[in-house]
């Protein structure tokens, strides 16, 4: 996706970021996990909302700590200028640039402490390390059968002057449910090993697990920081909940072309919609080459001036149709159709997960293609 705003104005589609609302966000779980600190999590690319604005509307809004996935993520936001703590925690090479760009690691087994101590000596500073733990969502992280060779190692090496361990941590496999009881197994689980840690001599500072569910709903699990990405970004973390939070990303696109069709008339590939009525429609510059997913052909309704007009037909690769009624609905070209976003009555990123039988995560990280990102909002 491009991240600019064109000399000439937007008559295309856009993905608009409001900053504003990313650093409300952000101040809105910080409120709820008051005890701790934030990292507000910006992998792939901020959820698709661009890392480098989103950090900066993070730490406007009280993160005091960032989180990526790749060492790349991480040292593209050190050169954007971003000075704070950075943690990235799934990379298995590239230590040494993470150690030289100042940026923590985690860690996830014996053999990848072996190559941070490795980098650490090339270096010629220490890593600061968060060990990630496996408490049972049995993805990353350390295994239980693991540990203890994990922790002797984490010894050593803060003895031998290449590690600091800063951190443990964890990832749950229920945060979404706050009252399943598997969250308890895993914070008693954390627990466990950060004691552990602590008789054989480790320090971390700092103890965490909760994502944005979580920080928002389970007190319980906020311990040093919480680690919340889909809440920042406006999305539903929690299904049928509500935080206050708003939605960062509207996605929208002019109506480009407006014509009238007659009654039994089809639209759009293999014409899977025929106009039941004389009728006028409208043509969006957005197909699933950009993140309207075909699968949501003639399920969604786009919102114009705050009126819902109906998508029919097929979603092509760069184009789709909405019906505005024998009346037209008011609407000429050049209108905004809102697909998704914060706009009156538009859809929100989940209603279209919903209805693809997934999660506004995939939504948000799927707008791409033609969509150029335009940032808006007061800091
Ligand atoms: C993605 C991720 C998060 C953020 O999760 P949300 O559900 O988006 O709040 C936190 N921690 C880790 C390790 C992650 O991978």
């Amino acid at each position: 996706m491009n991240t600019q705003i064109p000399a000439s104005g937007l008559d295309g589609l856009t993905a608009q970021i409001d900053l504003g609302a990313l650093a409300h966000n952000t101040r809105t779980v910080a409120a709820y996990a008051p005890g701790a600190a934030l990292m507000a999590v910006l992998k792939a690319d901020a959820y698709g909302h661009g890392a480098l604005p989103v950090a900066r509307a993070a730490l406007a809004g009280g993160a005091a700590e960032l989180g990526v996935t790749t060492i790349d993520e991480a040292v593209a936001l050190r050169e954007g200028g971003v000075t704070v703590p950075l943690l990235s925690w799934l990379s298995t090479s590239g230590y040494e640039r993470a150690i030289d760009a100042d940026v923590r690691l985690g860690v996830s087994s014996p053999r990848q402490l072996a190559k941070v101590v490795e980098a650490a000596r090339a270096v010629g500073r220490p890593a600061m390390v968060h060990v990630k733990v496996d408490t049972g969502l049995n993805r990353n992280g350390v295994a239980p059968a693991e540990w203890a060779a994990t922790r002797d190692a984490l010894v050593d090496a803060e003895r031998a002057g290449r590690v600091r361990l800063q951190g443990v941590f964890t990832h749950l496999a229920h945060g979404d449910e706050p009252e399943h009881p598997f969250l308890d197994v895993q914070r008693d689980a954390l627990a466990a090993i950060v004691a552990d840690a602590r008789a054989h001599g480790l320090t971390p500072d700092l103890v965490h697990a909760a994502n944005s569910a979580a920080a928002l709903t389970r007190p319980d699990l906020h311990f040093d920081l919480v680690r919340p990405g889909i809440a920042l970004y406006g999305g539903i973390p929690v299904p049928g909940r509500d935080f206050g939070l708003r939605p960062v990303m509207t996605f929208a696109a002019p109506v480009i072309l407006i014509k009238r069709i007659r009654a039994g008339e089809g639209v759009s590939y293999g014409h899977s919609w025929i106009a039941p009525h004389d009728t006028v429609v409208g043509l969006i510059p957005a197909g699933y080459a950009d993140g309207v997913w075909r699968p949501l052909s003639g399920r969604i309704e786009v919102a114009i001036g705050g009126r819902r007009f109906p998508q029919v037909g097929r979603v092509c690769m760069d184009q789709c149709v909405i019906d505005l009624g024998p009346d037209g609905g008011g609407v000429a070209e050049g209108d905004t159709a809102v697909l998704f976003g914060d706009a009156p009555g538009a859809d929100r990123a989940a209603d279209w997960a919903e209805k693809l039988g997934t999660i506004d995560y995939e939504v948000l990280t799927g707008v791409r293609g033609r969509a150029v990102r335009t940032y808006t909002g007061e800091l």
